[in-house]
């Protein structure tokens, strides 16, 4: 089964347009059968899309680290839960046990995810699809900067270059178009 990770906020204070979505996507994911690797809380985007796959009877897998248990919940939807000693060691298991990367909207935690999936892509260290789900314009002001950071040369690439932009979760799982998985985190 491909296995899509997804990045996303941990808060339950945002805008009621996000939560619909992320529960879409999570439902979407099973109905594929694909499994969901997340960051295994019961908080935020990651707790409604968790429990919206898990009810749709997909498989989902979630990785924590002992320490955020108690802030980020536990996510008993999960059909594998995964407790790591640390932060390093929650993103090296979900990077190694995904086919393709979702980003939904998320703080400074998500962007911090899904910087380092894109920077290691443009490296060349994975070719794994990424795909931006960019709910009512959430990322827009940053996909403008990434294409200033282009245009000035700071980056190689076009941001569509390395990942696709989409605005709904079927999309997003359109255009993965997912392989397994080989390479670990590079040293
Ligand atoms: P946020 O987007 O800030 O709500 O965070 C989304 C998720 O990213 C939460 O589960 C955070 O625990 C997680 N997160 C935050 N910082 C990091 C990090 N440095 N490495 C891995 N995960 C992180």
């Amino acid at each position: 089964m491909p296995s899509i990770c997804v990045y996303c906020s941990s808060s339950n204070a945002i805008s009621e347009v996000y939560p619909p979505v992320a529960e879409a996507l999570g439902r979407e994911i099973a109905h594929r059968g694909h499994t969901l690797v997340y960051g295994g809380g019961a908080v935020g985007l990651m707790g409604v899309m968790a429990r919206a796959a898990h009810e749709a009877g997909g498989n989902v897998t979630g990785v924590i680290p002992s320490k955020l248990q108690d802030r980020e919940g536990i996510a008993y939807e999960a059909d594998e839960l995964l407790v790591t000693e640390t932060m390093r060691e929650r993103k090296k298991l979900m990077y190694e046990r995904a086919d393709a990367f979702v980003v939904l909207p998320g703080g400074y935690g998500t962007l911090e995810e899904f910087m380092e999936v894109l920077t290691l892509k443009q490296l060349g260290y994975h070719d794994r699809p990424i795909a931006i789900l960019n709910v009512d314009g959430f990322y827009d002001t940053l996909l403008d900067f990434f294409e200033e950071l282009r245009e000035g040369y700071f980056a190689r690439e076009a941001i569509t270059d390395l990942a696709h932009v989409v605005t709904t979760p079927e999309a997003a799982l359109n255009r993965l178009d997912v392989v397994p998985a080989e390479d670990g985190l590079p040293s």
